[in-house]
């Protein structure tokens, strides 16, 4: 126990549950439920009160039946209070009963299926007719199962659940085990209780029965009625994806069978609830023919990563949600792992390398960052914890792990830390402790710190002679570190790769242990790089013609897809945050017109994005001077691959023609826009649903809009929207509204993405085209204080003053609405604007925008001389 953990918010331990039994009634006419609950209790001390979890639900009668009184008579409550702070009731009875026995607890309860997106809430769609449809179902993590059924909601508190839903005949009625009427959930977890009602049609496959003693596990994907055909690629990655991982594993899939289901409301992407993963419909529906390729590659992930959660997460548990990252990090990491065997060809972890593995280092390089482990002590403090640090810099450190000890090595000792704690709880010095004894070296010694503290090191290296010097010290995106926050002295395993051979890279393995060290290299050597491959978790400073020899190096062909992407990442990070110069990575840039490889791509785009995002209100030509540069550089590229999709592109190819059409069109490149322009009114004047293909129709509606489009074309857009066959496609229309250039059609965009038309799940997207495009960012901003008690009333609950809705979607509208500003007049006015407002429950997304602004700000005042100067040089402005 260590001090932090006394201020966790937990229940008194007088009592604990054992079973629950559960019967509820949904109404999906009047929007309401009622639920009748009979809880197994060990009573512990001598007490006649027990609290415990409920929020936003009425109890109607208590009663507790104690075995000591050998009648099941039992008594009622007299005093029922309820604390909306801490979201408990404490029911008070009569007599006290005794420590040491055990009783019952009767529960009647009323609730309302709200539209929060929480606890048990309603969801609608529109059948094949065109009528609206609801159906219900449940989000329990991370503390909302007390909004269904009151609970002793902590994740270390498991019981067994019985649950049956009472529906009528022709509605389905999922819960997470077989027969509705026995759902038994063996040691389960409130947040992982989950029930859905609708009227429900599925798709249906079997595992082949090899790793689970013969049985093969039913695997399902419902969807509303007529939806479900959409469902057969998640089906067959689930299939997939179970048996490889009861064979890494080594563990069987525990249940008989595992549903998924595609739910039109759905605060996060998927909830991981055990047997009966619940999506939203955009991350498990794919239609081949009119989804664009894009969203394949969301859904196979999506996927794994909530079948990982089968095993990490759901078998073997957090005892707290300070161990977050053990959930969410190994889902992310392996999440990937599974891809990768699935689809060798879409090279996921080069992927991985641009995504993930960058964004997780992005939030670690603020100062309001978190470390992995985390205190958390309510939940208004944990909602704030499913971050980028928990996901990706958890997966980051696991994949660095990895590499050091050797997959096969690392999973041998995962698969011993699931043997030792399956249907338990577990910590990280747990996993530490397996993956010690599996592989020899002491692990807890060289990761604590990786978990326990935050940020990540950036490593200054200079060469003297035939040596390279190294220095770590944090990396900060907003400045260098001052001394007090300079004071980790991390396990950095260097990688240190010492060029091509003529069959391999020779690399070789240091670790660096101290605040700095020497190395010496070979008497001529040309060629060296650190982080090989790119799996430690850290930037690299190297000199400024160390980067340009890289950069030949590229040129050269000597560079593999993961360390081109990192080391320009690098190279980013660094110019962005004062340890490098913008016109370094400009150069380093420029080596680029001949790459291929649509990964490289995708970090080149987000680089060059961010340095027009963030030079948004510099002047004009500098602006339109960055854009010839993106033009030129991705001409060559435009031109080879045509707009043209063929069945006979691999799937990389295909994703990259959307990518450079994209980056073409976005720098206003003629042809491009032009072509955009034809492509669009043949599809929407004449109807052709061929001249669009669905790969390229989010690229198009962003270019038509950004140049030259008005009302008409918006007119289009939103039309598309409305007749949208399925969820991605309304996906892609929303955020393409966002480009809208004119104020007119802006404030229009701003309207409709709040409007009963959009579902609130999906205002983000809205918004974040809203905020990518700089005409309309400041709009977006002004938008959201002007409207401020709007889109709390959207996505609060005003009447109960607490942030009642989704707060995670809260979280993105801030960021979307400030993140991206670039000046000290523009932190003083979001500090100004949320001054007089309660910000507790976003107070670290808010710190984080917050620190971003100041960094962008300080990036410009610094680079834009040289970046202009850069551009003269280099002949995009005069
Ligand atoms: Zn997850």
């Amino acid at each position: 126990m260590s001090k932090e953990e006394d201020k966790r918010v937990l229940l008194p331990t007088n009592v604990r549950p054992t079973h629950y039994t559960l019967t509820i009634t949904p109404d999906l006419v009047n929007f309401t439920f009622k639920g009748s609950e009979v809880v197994n209790l060990n009573i512990n001390e001598n007490t006649n009160v027990i609290t415990l979890h409920a929020n936003d639900i009425e109890i109607k009668s208590a009663k507790l039946v104690n075995s000591a009184l050998k009648t099941n008579q039992g008594f009622r409550t007299v005093n029922i209070a309820k604390n909306a702070e801490t979201q408990t009731v404490t029911l008070t009875f009569p007599q006290e009963i005794s420590a040491k026995t055990t009783a019952t607890l009767h529960i009647e309860y009323t609730g309302i299926l709200d539209d929060k997106m929480l606890g048990f809430y309603r969801s609608s769609y529109k059948d094949q007719d065109g009528k609206t449809r609801y159906m219900a179902s449940t989000q329990f993590e991370a503390t909302e199962a007390r909004r269904a059924f009151p609970s002793w909601d902590e994740p270390a508190i498991k019981s067994t659940f019985d649950i049956t839903l009472i529906v009528p005949a022709e509605m389905t009625a999922l819960s997470n085990m077989n027969v509705v009427s026995e759902t038994r959930l063996g040691d389960g977890k409130k947040e992982l209780v989950a029930f859905v009602v609708g009227d429900l049609g599925y798709v249906e496959s079997f595992t082949t029965g090899k790793h689970n003693g013969g049985k093969s596990v039913t695997v399902r994907v419902y969807a509303p009625k007529g939806e479900e055909r959409h469902g057969d690629f998640a089906l067959k990655i689930a299939t997939d994806t179970l048996e490889y991982f009861a064979e890494v594993f080594g563990i069987p899939y525990p249940l008989p069978k595992c549903d998924m289901v595609a739910i039109p409301d759905f605060e996060a992407g998927a909830m991981e609830n055990w047997g009966l993963i619940t999506y939203r419909t955009t991350a498990v529906l794919y239609d081949p023919k009119a989804s664009d390729a894009k969203f394949k590659q969301r859904i196979a992930y999506t996927v794994s990563h909530e079948l990982a959660h089968q095993w990490f997460g759901n078998l073997v548990t957090m005892e707290w949600w300070t161990d977050l990252w053990l959930n969410e990090g190994f889902a992310t990491w392996v999440g990937y792992l599974a891809v990768d065997k699935l689809f060798p060809d879409w090279e996921i972890w080069n992927q991985y390398v641009t995504e993930g593995f960058q964004r997780g280092l992005q939030l670690d390089a603020l100062r309001s960052s978190h470390p992995i482990e985390v205190p958390v002590n309510d939940s208004s403090e944990i909602h704030q914890i499913f971050d980028a640090i928990s996901y990706y810099k958890g997966a980051n450190v696991i994949r660095m792990l990895s590499a050091f000890l050797g997959e096969k090595v690392f999973l041998s000792g995962v698969k011993r830390y699931l043997m030792r704690h399956k249907f338990s709880n577990a910590s990280t010095d747990d996993l530490w402790k397996a993956l010690t004894e599996e592989s020899g070296n002491d692990v807890s010694k060289f990761m604590t710190l990786w978990t326990k503290m935050a940020g990540h090191p950036v490593l200054t290296v200079e060469e003297p002679g035939n040596t390279l010097k190294i220095r770590q010290c944090r990396f900060l995106s907003s400045g260098v570190a001052s001394p007090e926050e300079d004071n980790t002295v991390w396990w950095v395993p260097l990688g240190v790769d010492l060029g091509p051979t003529e069959t391999h890279h020779e690399i070789r393995s240091v670790v660096l242990t101290q605040k700095e060290m020497t190395l010496v290299l070979p008497e001529k050597y040309d060629f060296y790089q650190l982080n090989a491959r790119k799996t430690g978790v850290f930037r690299v400073n190297y000199t400024p013609e160390r980067l340009s020899k890289l950069g030949q190096a590229v040129k050269k062909g000597l560079l593999g897809t993961s360390d081109r992407i990192g080391i320009m990442a690098d190279a980013g990070a660094l110019a962005a945050s004062g340890y490098g110069k913008t016109s370094g990575l400009l150069n380093f840039i420029k080596n680029f017109e001949d790459e291929e490889q649509y990964i490289v791509w995708i970090e080149i785009n987000s680089r060059l994005s961010n340095l027009l995002n963030v030079w948004f209100e510099q002047p004009d030509h500098i602006y339109q001077g960055l854009l010839k540069f993106q033009r030129q550089l991705v001409s060559k590229l435009v031109a080879k691959l045509g707009w043209e999709y063929s069945d006979n592109d691999d799937y990389l190819t295909t994703m990259l023609r959307s990518l450079v059409i994209k980056m073409a069109g976005r720098a206003n490149d003629p042809d491009t826009v032009k072509e955009a322009h034809r492509k669009f009114h043949s599809f929407t004047k004449r109807n052709e649903e061929s001249a669009l293909h669905p790969n390229i129709r989010g690229v198009v509606f962003e270019i038509v809009l950004s140049y030259g489009g008005g009302n008409e074309e918006f007119d289009s857009i939103l039309k598309y929207y409305s007749e949208a066959r399925t969820a991605d496609q309304k996906v892609v229309a929303l955020t393409g509204l966002g480009f809208a250039q004119s104020d007119e059609l802006i404030q229009r965009a701003l309207k409709f993405s709040t409007s009963e038309e959009v579902r609130n799940q999906d205002i983000i997207y809205a918004f974040n085209g809203l905020q990518s495009n700089r005409k309309s960012r400041r709009a977006l901003w002004n938008f959201v204080k002007e409207n401020f008690y709007m889109v709390r009333l959207i996505l609060f609950d005003l009447l109960h003053e607490r942030y009642a809705k989704s707060l995670a979607l809260f979280e993105h509208i801030i960021k979307f609405g400030t993140e991206l500003f670039a000046s000290e007049d523009d932190i003083k006015d979001v500090e100004k604007f949320f001054s007089n407002k309660n910000c507790k429950e976003f107070e670290r997304p808010l710190q984080q925008s917050i620190e971003n602004i100041r960094a962008n700000a300080a990036w410009v005042e610094r680079d834009a001389k040289d970046v202009e100067e850069w551009l003269k040089i280099n002949g995009y402005i005069q």
